[in-house]
């Protein structure tokens, strides 16, 4: 019997066994799935907000074990250690030619039926795949955070930092923390992360990751001019999902300053001021993650930064057993755990 935490309707989450998992088809790996995080976009399918007739996969941030496949397995043997991210992408389409590979196409058949399961299906084909190989350094709970990891990447890139660059994010969600973490791995001097909820805020701290953790409020403000110095921050990211915070972003940063947009907004800003992205000469970057980053080998360039950033990583991540799966979504809903990760 193979476990599985099904989503019947918006609200209606329920854990089941099933007999079997899917058939192989042409052009897939299967994978035994050991570890699925819960992303926010989980979040949105669960209480609505997201469509599920529209998406056809719930939990696409897992890790595990390859167990067959098919014809053209891209290198995949059964046996190997596997976790997903946006791992190929066509390489020929206007998108790939020009630099966007995470506009190739979208992912939305790219699992079958995605993690919160015990076996899945893995669209893996040379122009389009999902997996990359776990390095024996890394176990499975942290290597399942290599989507959002990736995604975090990305917005590290477009933050285009030099060595000592300081830095202040926005938004105390997985995503920004985990930029954050990449932020510091590739050499940004300060890092002070800004949060709403006090509880939040104390999490994070604990970590000890970060060299401040402040409110979004006057006294935030004080502290990060206190570290960034009065001309503000070299870069700020903007990463948690309130279109209101972008104007903070846009303050905070100093003139000729870099603002990346790492947020899924739903929603506009009231009485917006464009006018200091002219006085302050702002550089506004978008960052829509996953994307395509590989070494000359061939290897994921992300789990390598998960390789050497994996000791705070590990630190942000909250365990739950399979049969406690509905107490983790509970706990990432409520934001008591900064990302949870269920175990098969
Ligand atoms: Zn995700
Ligand atoms: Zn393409």
């Amino acid at each position: 019997m193979l476990k599985k935490i099904a989503l019947l309707a918006p609200g209606d989450l329920q854990l089941q066994t099933v007999e079997e998992g899917p058939a192989l088809q042409s052009g897939t790996v299967k994978v035994h799935v050991s570890a699925c995080g819960i992303c926010g976009s989980d979040l949105a399918l669960l209480n609505g907000t997201r469509d599920m007739t529209k998406e056809l996969y719930f939990g696409h941030e897992f890790s595990g074990v390859v167990t067959e496949t098919a014809d053209d397995s891209c290198g995949f043997q059964p046996g190997m250690r596997v976790a997903t991210e946006l791992a190929r992408t066509c390489g020929q389409c206007w998108n790939c030619r020009n630099g966007l590979p995470n506009y190739c196409r979208s992912m939305n058949d790219a699992l079958l039926p995605g993690g919160f399961t015990e076996e899945t299906l893995v669209h893996s084909t040379p122009d389009y795949g999902f997996l990359s190989q776990i390095p024996d350094t890394l176990d499975d709970i942290t290597a399942s955070l290599l989507e959002p990891a990736n995604c975090a990447y990305h917005i590290a890139m477009q933050a285009n930092i030099k060595p000592g660059d300081n830095v202040v994010v926005f938004g105390l969600g997985a995503m920004g923390i985990i930029a954050a973490i990449m932020l510091k791995q590739l050499g940004a001097g300060a890092i002070v992360c800004v949060g709403r909820r006090p509880a939040r805020q104390e999490k994070a701290r604990q970590t000890g990751i970060f060299d401040a953790v402040v409110g979004n409020d006057e006294d935030g403000m004080a502290q990060i001019r206190q570290i960034c110095g009065e001309k503000g921050a070299d870069v700020t990211i903007e990463a948690t999902g309130s279109p209101q915070v972008l104007t903070d972003a846009i303050r905070v940063v100093r003139s000729g300053g870099r603002v990346v947009v790492g947020s899924v907004y739903h929603g506009t800003i009231r009485d917006f001021d464009p006018l200091p992205i002219f006085r302050k000469e702002l550089t506004l970057a978008g960052a829509k993650g996953p994307t395509v980053y590989r070494r000359t080998d061939g290897s994921s360039a992300v789990m390598y930064m998960m390789e050497r950033a994996q000791n705070d990583l590990k630190k942000i991540i909250s365990v739950y057993d399979y049969k406690d799966a509905l107490k983790a979504f509970e706990d990432a809903k409520s934001g008591e755990a900064i990302k949870a990760v269920i175990t098969f």
